[in-house]
């Protein structure tokens, strides 16, 4: 396998890998990661459907890709997928896969044209005060000082960040900063989380920085990403003669390792099959080496609980097949990584989102008095998440484009809620989130809406119903790590396996994405199979010159540089650059005049 860039690759059709017939593929899991490399494995390895079984302990495809209409309970999506056009692995998927809503169009185009006609972008990024605007204005009102470590950080060798928290790395100035106010709720950064991590991200969203306060960067599916992503590639699956065995969990894997020879085998999948009458039955399946397994190891949405309108979410920190799975198949070889890392800390990786639905015109008013938008116009409504900066949650809330479920009836419109601080007692309920029903969610959130305060509690209770979500390890992949606690995809000698999704290996890329799982799933497949065609890589943008130029001077504010010299020192070195490319760059960039 290979990463490649550029068009010449994006369209090669690769030829069918040798001894490719003779091979069956079986998926742990049936998330993104899952669902993609057994895609990639029919498309590009011509590998037929029939051959290929997908493992699956939940009754439904997706996993913590999700939108449902939880019965007596009502809408739920744990989480609002922000994505980009970047996603290189994603778009190459989903290129191929028809779309369910326009015929004769794949998902690309679909998401392609509504994205034409309706662009995302946030008229109102952050609230205080009980819904006033905080005046934020797009600046990022970083010091001097912040943007050194900033820079540090970015410039900073990967093995200097490993093992360190982000409040380790930046100083009180950051923090304050607005900057880190957009990047941590919209990225779900919590100061205890990985420095890695955020050095990670800076790179490889660094086209993006302009993008951040007016969320200009971001592009949304029409519904909840289950119905736009999971259900036109699970059909398309099917179609293909694909098998999903579900209420089966994955309980081991045997493998034969030869370190002498440096050979490393799955030869077993064990599992439990349940929810029938006859109650859990076990089974098992032999692995020759051309029979090929393919793992989720981990997931962010483990033992994520429910609670209803007037229960809240209860945090179970019980047994967690996901984790126990990674942690016997780790037994094996130190090579299979470490899974105690990021999942032993649920204090430090919890946090609960809510769905909340409104039921008549009531909210939606005020929801338009922030959002700048009719949310019934059927566009972009927020544009992305608000945030109420004065919130001891530290509360923020979206509104997607509506109807987000096709159920959805006309006057409904469906609210996702989340908070970076799921401990603490809230301004209105004085409760703290994870202690919350439904009901005193959507209070708190109404009390940072504007909603004056007489009003709140009729409101929450009889115009609007919610469901609030526990996920214990839903930010487990930021906790901090060094090299090795995540094993490489196709660990060096493994002829007959591969780790997916979140906790795998792969270079530059950032965990959190949906297309993080779909890259572990299409190196998986690019490897196992031997097929010749490059593997898109991670977008470059970090080594381009123009898009660091450009963030540089977002994150000054639009100041120009000052250099440590005297300021005639300073206009003479300009003036220098100036009959040079760099120079006209500079100024291109509004970094000089
Ligand atoms: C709240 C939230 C917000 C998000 N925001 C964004 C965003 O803004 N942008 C973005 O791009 N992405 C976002 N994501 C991330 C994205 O949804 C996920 O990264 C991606 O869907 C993970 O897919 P996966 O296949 O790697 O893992 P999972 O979806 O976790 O799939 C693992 C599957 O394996 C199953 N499984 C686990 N153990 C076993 C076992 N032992 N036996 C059998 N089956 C098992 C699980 O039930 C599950 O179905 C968000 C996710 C959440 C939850």
């Amino acid at each position: 396998m290979y990463y490649s860039s550029g068009n010449y690759e994006a369209f090669a059709r690769p030829r069918k890998p040798e001894g490719v017939d003779g091979r069956t593929a079986w998926f742990v899991g049936a998330g993104l990661a899952s669902l993609a490399g057994a895609a990639f494995l029919i498309r590009d390895g011509q590998m037929a459907g029939s051959t290929i079984t997908i493992l699956e302990r939940l009754t439904l495809p997706g996993g913590a890709l999700d939108g449902i209409k939880a019965p007596k309970k009502g809408f739920v999506i744990r989480g609002g997928r922000e994505m980009e056009d970047h996603m290189e692995c994603l778009w190459d998927l989903f290129r191929s896969v028809p779309s369910i809503e326009i015929e004769g169009a794949s998902v690309l185009d679909e998401f392609y044209w509504l994205d034409k006609d309706d662009p995302n972008s946030s008229l109102q990024r952050v609230t205080e005060k009980q819904g006033q605007d905080a005046h934020t204005d797009g600046l990022f009102t970083l010091s001097e000082k912040a943007q050194k470590e900033v820079t540090k950080m970015f410039l900073a060798p990967r093995a200097e960040m490993e093992g360190k928290r982000i409040n380790e790395v930046f100083s009180a100035d950051f923090l304050a900063s607005n900057f880190w106010l957009y990047w941590r709720t919209m990225f779900a950064f919590e100061e205890w989380h990985s420095a890695l991590e955020m050095k990670l991200y800076l790179h490889r969203f660094v086209h993006h920085i302009g993008g951040l306060p007016d969320f200009t960067a971001l592009k949304f599916t029409k519904y909840n990403q289950y119905e736009s992503l999971v259900l036109p590639l699970y059909r398309w699956l099917l179609d293909q003669g694909v098998t999903f065995r579900f209420s089966t969990e994955v309980t081991d894997l045997d493998f034969d390792i030869n370190i002498s020879a440096g050979r490393k085998q799955a030869t077993r999948i064990h599992w439990l099959t349940g929810g029938t009458p006859g109650g859990v039955t076990e089974g098992s399946v032999e692995l020759g080496e051309k029979d090929l397994v393919f793992t989720t190891i981990g997931s962010l949405t483990e033992n994520s609980t429910d609670g209803d309108q007037h229960t809240p979410a209860a945090l179970n920190e019980g047994p967690a097949p996901a984790w126990d799975l990674w942690k016997n198949i780790a037994r094996n070889d130190r090579a299979f990584g470490r899974p105690e890392v990021f999942c032993e800390n649920i204090a430090e990786s919890k946090w609960e989102s809510a769905t909340v639905t409104t039921l008549d015109a009531r909210i939606p008013a005020y929801i338009e008095k922030i959002a700048k938008r009719d949310p019934f116009s059927g566009k972009v409504v927020t544009g992305g998440i608000v945030t109420a900066r004065d919130s001891s949650w530290l509360l923020s809330w979206t509104v997607n484009r509506q109807p987000h479920f096709k159920q959805q009836s006309p006057d409904q419109v469906v609210v996702w809620v989340y908070s970076l601080l799921v401990d603490t007692p809230g301004d209105f309920v004085k409760k703290s989130m994870q202690d919350c029903t439904g009901e005193e969610i959507t209070q708190e959130w109404l009390f940072h809406l504007g909603v004056p305060v007489a009003d709140i509690p009729d409101l929450a209770a009889n115009a609007a119903q919610a469901v609030p979500v526990m996920m214990p390890y839903v930010t487990s992949f930021f906790l901090p790590r060094v090299a090795g606690d995540r094993p490489q995809v196709v660990p060096e000698g493994a002829v007959n396996f591969a780790f997916i999704g979140q906790f795998a290996e792969t270079t530059r890329d950032t965990i959190f994405t949906t297309e993080y799982s779909v890259r572990t799933g299409m190196e998986a497949a690019y490897q196992l199979l031997g097929i010749e065609r490059g593997v898109p890589e991670v977008f470059n943008s970090t080594y381009d010159v123009r898009s660091l130029l450009a963030a540089m001077s977002r994150l000054r504010d639009g100041a120009e540089l000052t250099l440590p010299v005297p300021g005639f020192v300073q206009k003479r070195i300009v003036k220098k650059l100036g009959s040079t490319e760099i120079g006209e760059l500079l100024t291109e960039f509004g970094l000089t005049s």
